[in-house]
């Protein structure tokens, strides 16, 4: 039996988690859950899952679901996101809060020297360095939940990354794939998060979209298998079928396929490394008949080309292009940037900021909560002008 604690079990992989969670009663059981403030459901979660310890970050949201009298002890805040994450009865920790707050208790697992199975890709977006040395010091394994980086991680399997020419992420191109470069200059916020394939949170939609979010994967993919970006592809794939690929010394390429559903990669992060039967549908090739590929156009994406240009700089600059990502993102789902404003207010950011080395958490986090604030205020001085 595997104990499971979840970080952000009312988010979309929450949920998908809790899924797989409970196809496979004789395999796992929840040992502890953390969600922002969407209590409703977690009361539901509580009642289904009988974790022993439940997190609520929002403190108004926690008093509500304390007088509930639910058979779990409720924490509140920070501390109570950190004591799920250490919580001693787990053997695993999925992290999937969304964004720059997921990176403490991340790091909080992982000091406590839980296995990670890792969908918030910022931990290592923010603090690589600092997040696979901690990892490897305690002999923590981090296993990717992402789709991209779980199917590198299925074609590595057992191979040694001196066999590896290039890791190749696939992007389905978001749901604005089709539109032109100047179109994107009057995209509204219902317009971008359709995406055709992929059901998920708000943010990565708009991430996609911008092919910020391959930015971000790219950095994560550093981290993860240890290849500098020179080393690192993209390719367009619309059909998002192919989740990624490797190449080898040999230009032998492996592939991984399904159909596009955040069970797949989660099954194989909570069962690794055995897999699971019955995860997902049939992949029917003969039925989807096409697989297309394309070169990202850099002139219509320039968050993938500064997200590379952050990976080179390295030090606190990626964690300065998420930050002022994430502002600008929640400012164009608010009306206040346009959606190709999101680009300019990050590299201005970008070039405004002198890369520091960093060996804290809280010195990242820093740089973070700053890069945060100067983006707050060039959306301010835009919307003055
Ligand atoms: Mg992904």
């Amino acid at each position: 039996m595997k104990y499971i604690s979840i970080l952000g079990s009312t988010g979309s992989i929450g949920r998908s988690t809790l899924d797989v969670v409970s196809q496979h009663p004789e395999l796992f059981r929840v040992a502890a859950l953390a969600a922002g403030s969407n209590i409703k459901l977690l009361e539901d979660q509580i009642h289904t899952f009988r974790p022993e310890v439940v997190a609520v970050y929002n403190d108004a949201s926690a008093e509500e679901l304390k007088k509930k009298n639910l058979p779990a002890e409720i924490l509140a805040g920070e501390q109570g996101l950190a004591a799920v994450a250490s919580f001693d009865k787990s053997d695993m920790v999925v992290s999937a809060i969304v964004g720059s707050p997921g990176l403490l208790p991340t790091y909080e697992a992982i000091k406590a020297g839980k296995d990670i199975a890792l969908a918030n890709k910022e931990a290592l977006v923010m603090a690589g360095k600092l997040i696979m040395e901690e990892a490897s010091s305690r002999g923590v394994s981090i296993i990717p939940v992402d789709s991209e980086h779980s199917a590198v991680f299925q074609c590595l399997h057992g191979r040694d990354m001196k066999e590896v020419k290039k890791v190749i992420l696939t992007a389905s191109g978001g749901s604005l794939r089709t539109r032109s470069a100047a179109e994107l200059e009057n995209i509204t916020p219902a317009e971008a998060l359709k995406h055709p394939n992929w059901d998920m949170g708000r943010k990565i939609t708009i991430d996609s979209a911008t092919l910020m979010n391959k930015g971000l994967e790219v950095i994560e993919a550093r981290w993860l298998f240890d290849v500098p970006a020179d080393r690192i592809g993209v390719i367009l794939h619309p059909q998002s079928i192919v989740h990624s690929m490797v190449e080898f010394v040999d230009s032998s390429v492996i592939a991984q396929m399904s159909l596009p559903d955040m069970r797949g990669p989660i099954s194989y992060a909570l069962s690794y490394p055995d897999r699971l039967g019955d995860v997902l549908p049939a992949l029917d090739l003969a039925a989807i008949q096409e697989l297309t590929f394309e070169e990202p156009d850099h002139g219509k994406y320039p968050c993938l080309s500064l997200a590379f240009e952050a990976l080179r700089a390295g030090g606190t600059m990626p964690c300065v292009l998420n930050a002022a990502n994430e502002v600008a993102v929640d400012a164009f789902l608010n009306e206040r940037i346009a959606l190709t404003g999101i680009h300019r207010v990050v590299s201005r950011i970008m070039e405004s900021h002198s890369v520091e080395d960093y060996s804290t958490v809280e010195e990242v986090m820093e740089a973070s909560d700053r890069a945060r604030k100067e983006t707050e205020e060039i959306i301010m001085e835009k919307i003055k002008i």
